[in-house]
Parts: structure tokens; sequence; C-alpha cells
């Protein structure tokens, strides 16, 4: 029995079934004696037993709990304070442990693979349950692997919280594995550790002056080199900052061979014109950001650190950065054109315009029926920067001055309006435009709408209508 359920120092009496799910396995301590633990003299002098019930690897899928009949010894020294001591079983067990030291193995392991909450999900299934808690504990109980010792080691700075908190890491670059973590960056620490190394030959570092100081001081003979991560670092960051402050001068350059010189037909080089309110609000936006710019140049060049005004200001340091080293405010990148879904039938509309039509909503329908599934609003807001004269129904208050600033603050309550009375048809070669364009096309009140006293928008459409179709 002993041979097959083997446990060292142990001679098994019997096993049990206790249930379907587990295991009973009587034993006791075969040794005829045991040493104290704190003077070493050894002693056969039984002086009680006890029982003592960890549990083990489990067995036949079953869960396995020793009940282990261990004696009690007495120290006979009399210069020793221990009276009594306990028979030991260093292979099997710790002194108070729970648990053989095999099964705390098996769990530590696991826990190593998957961790606290996962390792006690998959124990739950393998019978031999523990608790996250146990499973963490036990992973920290076993033994670190050996290592070689490292010849070529890595020194940076590691963020325990980024921005504020920040310890030494410690990289064995020949095995690419992490040595030691150290609690600060400070060339003292940094020391201690490296003279506990005597054989580290070359010290891999950025351009730090305490880490310098510090393998100095550990590693005397050790040759110290910029790593090549730091060096690109490094590079990559002096060019932004030439770039970023060399910004405004860039931009005054000539366009290079691959820019494209004119505009096709149809086809837009900025975005749709935005209303009124939009351009304040994004002027509104320049100034505080050119007031932070103004107040970060003017802390940094009283000596303040790009981190305190970072957090001063509360700003990211990248932005600090930026604004710190740019010798004027650097203009934000223009984004790319975003496509709309009236790009295809701009051709379209730039050769009806061509023609002299100039009502935004027969321009609408038109497209509509081309396939267009915007709504009129699209098209009066592109004819609203388009148009050679204001729409008909135009208040007078934007009919002054020139024509350019008259179309300008085209917001899109007063676009729908533009593009809706309708323009005094022009003669064109063709004619539709005479008739597409017409005041009963529109279906909204024309200038004769006005004579007769009608003011405010021309809402009842239905009505507008039946006036003008005497007419029309
Ligand atoms: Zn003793």
């Amino acid at each position: 029995m002993n041979k097959l359920c083997p446990m060292p120092g142990c001679s098994v009496e019997r096993i049990t079934r206790d249930g379907p799910d587990f295991l009973h396995v009587a034993a006791h301590g075969t040794r005829p004696g045991s040493r104290c633990p704190d003077c070493g003299r050894a002693s056969r002098a039984v002086h009680s037993r006890y029982r003592r019930r960890p549990v083990d690897l489990p067995s036949l899928g079953r869960a396995l709990r020793i009940d282990l009949r261990v004696r009690r010894f007495y120290c006979h020294n009399a210069a020793c304070a221990r009276h009594t001591f306990a028979e030991r079983l260093p292979e099997l067990l710790r002194p108070h442990a729970r648990r053989t030291r095999r099964l705390a193995e098996a769990q530590g392991r696991v826990g190593v693979a998957l961790g606290g909450e996962g390792g006690a999900r998959l124990l739950q299934h393998l019978s031999m349950p523990a608790s996250a808690d146990t499973v963490l504990r036990l992973v920290r109980g076993l033994p670190l692997p050996e290592q070689e010792p490292p010849h070529v080691v890595g020194v940076d700075d590691w963020a325990l919280r980024k921005g504020r908190t920040y310890g030494t890491i410690l990289v064995d670059l020949e095995r690419r594995r992490v040595l030691d973590l150290l609690p600060d960056r400070t060339a003292e620490t940094l020391a201690d550790w490296l003279r506990c190394q005597p054989q580290v030959a070359v010290a891999a570092r950025d351009r730090s002056t305490e880490y310098a100081r510090g393998i100095a001081l550990g590693a005397p003979g050790a040759r110290q080199v910029a790593d090549r991560w730091h060096l690109l670092a490094n590079m990559r960051q002096v060019l932004e900052r030439w770039l970023a402050g060399a910004h405004a001068r860039l931009r005054h350059l000539p366009p290079g061979p691959g820019a494209s010189a004119g505009t096709r037909l149809g086809s837009r080089t900025g975005p749709f014109r935005r209303t009124r309110a939009e351009g304040a609000a994004r002027l509104g936006r320049r100034a505080r950001r050119v007031a932070l710019y103004e107040e970060v140049r003017r802390r940094h060049a009283a000596g303040e650190r790009l981190l305190a005004i970072g957090r001063a200001m509360n700003l990211a340091v990248g932005t600090v950065r930026k604004y710190a080293y740019a010798e004027s405010f650097p203009v934000p990148e223009a984004r790319p054109l975003r496509s709309s879904i009236l790009d295809p039938y701009l051709a379209r509309l730039e050769a009806r315009l061509a023609e002299g039509c100039e009502n935004g909503l027969a321009l609408w329908r038109e497209l509509r029926a081309a396939g267009f599934t915007g709504t009129a609003k699209q098209v009066h807001r592109w004819l609203a920067e388009h148009r050679t004269a204001p729409a008909q129904n135009t208040p007078h208050k934007w009919r002054d001055g020139p024509p350019a600033a008259k179309q300008m603050p085209a917001g899109p309550g007063r676009l729908a309006l533009a593009g809706a009375a309708g323009v005094a048809p022009r003669p064109t070669p063709g004619g539709v435009a005479d008739i597409r364009c017409s005041p009963r096309d529109t279906g909204r009140a024309g200038p004769r709408d006005r004579e007769r006293g009608r003011t405010g928008p021309p809402v009842h459409h239905a009505r507008a209508r039946e006036r003008h179709e005497p007419e029309g």
C-alpha cells in the first residue's frame, strides 16, 4: 500500500472512502525519533500523540485527506528553552501547513499559469479546490527560477504611476528577461544593485546622468552604452521640436512639384462654408488656444519645467512641449477633405449655374430626379457660395455692400429662403432654365407677393402656388 500511495517518512495504515468525492488515508510517522527544532538534539521520548488532517493531491478523481497521527517528543537538553516538540515530516509537510508540499506546488503552478481567480476556477474541477487568495499566496511561496548571472544589462525607468512615480527596471539584454524592479531611480539604489552583480560587463542606458553616476559607482569596470531605442527616440523628439518651431516658416514654402496646380470642374478644394455661429465658435476656440500657447511660452521662458506647467495649466505634457518649443502659435494641421453626397453632382450644378439657374429648390429637384438623396438645404448651402446675385427675397440689410459680403452670412435658415424666391429667369439657349426656375416651380412666394403686402417667410406654399398659377 505504501508503494501505491507513497508518503515520505510515513506509513499508510488504510484507505477509506468518505462519500462519493473524498478519500481518507490514515497514516503515521515511521522514524524512531526526531530532532528538536531549537537545539537540534535527537529525542525518542514520546510525550503524546495528536492528529493532523492535511489535504493531499487528489487520487482517482477524488479529493484526498490524510488522517496523520503525529508524535510529540520531549527535548532533554537542559540548556534548551523548549520542553516538547512535534514530530517533523519535512518532505511531506511544512510545520502548521494544512496541505502537503506537493499539493501546494501543484496549486501554485496552476496559479502561475492562470492567475488567482482563473486558477481557483480550474482547481475546483480538478478536485483540489482553493480560493483565489490562497492561489496567489501559493504562487508567492514558489521558489524563483534559477537565473544565469547577467553580463549585459539594460537600465531604464518604469512608471508605477505615469507622470508621478517612477522606479528602475533592469533587463538581461542577452536573454531578454526582466531581472529586477527597483523602487526609485536614484544612482545609489542602482549602484547597490550593481555591486551584487560584479560580472556585469556592459550597461545600456538612456542619457540620464543619474543612471550614469549609478553605473559608475556600482560597476566601475562596466562599459556604458546608449541604447538604440533611446537614440532613435531622442532623434525623433529633436526633429519634432525643430519642425514644430519652424512650422510658420514651412507653411510659406512654395508647393512641391507633385502638388496639383488647378482644380477640375465639379471638384471641391475646401469644405462647405460654415454658418456664422460656427465661424464665431471656431474663432473663440482659436483665441483660447493662442492664450494657452502664450501662457506656456511665458512660463517656459521663466524657467518652469514642462511637467510643472502641464500640471498647473491642466494640459498634457505633449501639448506643453509642442507649445514651449514652437516659435509661433502652431496652427493645427488641416484635416483631409471629407467626401459629401453632393460631390458627384457638383459638375452638374456648376453647369446649371453657368446656364443661369440660381434657384436652389429647382436645382435640388433636378438632382433628386437624377438620384441625389440629400436635402434641399445641402444644395442651398452650395448655391449660397456660388450665386452671382442675391436671392430675390434676401432682406435689404444683407443686400448692401459688395456681393461677396452679402453672401457670407448665409446661415442655414436664410439659405432656405435665399434659393426659394426664384431669381429672375435669364435668357438661355435651351430655354429650359426659364421654365424650371419660374416662381411657380419653386412653390414659394415671389416678388409680387411682397408688393401685395406679404411680409416674412412665405410659408403657405399651397396658397402661393394658387396665386401664381394664372401668371405662370
Ligand atoms: Zn531542544
